[in-house]
């Protein structure tokens, strides 16, 4: 005999990080491509001398500190190992079998394998001919058993935005009783005013008695903590209860959690480098279309080119020339925006592809 684990896991693809290749210019994983700060390191090494212990599993500290600069109440904010870890809190907290998770796609990878992984069922929504969220369509597929919907604004891979007057409309029709998790990893990057502040749109709602909605920030992206896990939800008192309940005790560890305080302290630091990448993000838009391909207008830290069945083929055409870009095959490639001389390499390699 040997171990049963269950049988629906043999069906169920790994999730794919992007590939880090030796001496190829990596930008696949919508990384911040400048190293941390000083500071942060220090705060880390300083913190590192205490890892026999611990960490605090309530991250009191760095709630407060978020509490603070998010104008929210402490008990309506919830840390995780990333907000990926919170993705799956989510489900876990809403959803029981038979229930439904309901999420655009193409979106974030990692929503159809943590709904298949917690035993809920799923719905996905074809983005728009534009490559948009179909908040109508989304809102037509709910059914009773719908609990959880996410929002990923702006939309991982595709990096177009929902605007504030659409969401409004939105939420206004979704039924009280379904949660809806508005995921901004890449809030930072937003440079569209009409594009909502989540957790600014979150308390207009709760103002209004509307308590299902909720908001998914990460210090992965904007902050460059990528590699210690670290993120956060702000959510109804209710919410934030059943997600500490899913928790698993001191997932966040202690030098994340420091760096996570650090990285606010820094924050002016770190803000100063997101809008340098948004103005490379309009250059490497702009001499792409001049290039000839289709880019959606982005509001993240990537560009997507919706290449079809040519993805795979330029895909390789890029590793070709040194760079690592993020292929679904099929369908498309996300590239992010990394420093100037790495986008220009990127840029060569694009440039040569639409010459052939
Ligand atoms: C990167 C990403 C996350 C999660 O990142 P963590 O590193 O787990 O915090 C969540 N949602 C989307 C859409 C992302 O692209």
């Amino acid at each position: 005999m040997s171990v049963r684990t269950r049988a629906d896991l043999d069906a169920l693809p790994s999730y794919v990080p992007g590939k880090t290749v030796p001496g190829a210019i990596k930008l696949a994983s919508n990384e911040v491509s400048a190293g941390p700060l000083p500071s942060v390191v220090r705060a880390v090494a300083e913190a590192a001398t205490a890892m026999n212990r611990y960490p605090d599993t309530g991250c009191v500290e760095l709630v407060d500190r978020l509490a603070d600069k998010l104008g929210v109440p402490a008990d309506r904010i919830a840390t995780g190992s990333g907000s990926v870890t919170l993705c799956q809190q989510l489900i876990q907290a809403t959803c029981a079998d038979g229930d439904e998770v309901l999420f655009p796609w193409r979106s974030f990878e990692a929503y159809p394998l943590l709904t298949h992984v917690v035993g809920a069922a799923q719905t996905r929504v074809p983005l728009t001919s534009g490559h948009e969220l179909d908040l109508d369509a989304m809102l037509a597929a709910i059914t009773p058993r719908t609990r959880l919907l996410f929002v990923c604004n702006p939309n991982n891979p595709t990096g177009t935005a929902v605007r504030t007057a659409d969401l409004e409309a939105f939420v206004a029709r979704v039924p009280d009783d379904v949660l809806v998790v508005i995921d901004e990893a890449y809030k930072e990057f937003v440079d569209d005013p009409h594009v909502p502040d989540g957790v600014e749109f979150a308390k207009t709602q709760w103002e209004q008695g509307r308590d299902n909605v909720a908001v998914l920030r990460t210090f992965s992206k904007a902050y460059g903590l990528a590699g210690l896990r670290v993120g956060y939800a702000v959510a109804s008192e209710r919410v934030v209860e059943a997600l500490r309940k899913v928790y698993v005790p001191f997932s966040v560890n202690a030098l994340a959690q420091v760096a996570a305080i650090a990285s606010l302290d820094a924050e002016d630091e770190l803000m100063e480098r997101c809008r340098a990448i948004v103005a490379e993000r309009g250059r490497v838009r702009d001499e792409l279309v001049a290039a000839g391909f289709e880019v959606p207008p982005s509001q993240a830290n990537f560009v997507w080119l919706p290449l079809g069945e040519r993805t795979l083929a330029f895909n390789d055409h890029c590793l070709a020339h040194k760079v690592v870009v993020r292929a679904f095959a099929g369908d498309g490639a996300r590239v992010t925006i990394g420093e100037p001389e790495e986008n220009d390499a990127f840029l060569a390699a694009a440039k040569a592809w639409s010459a052939e």
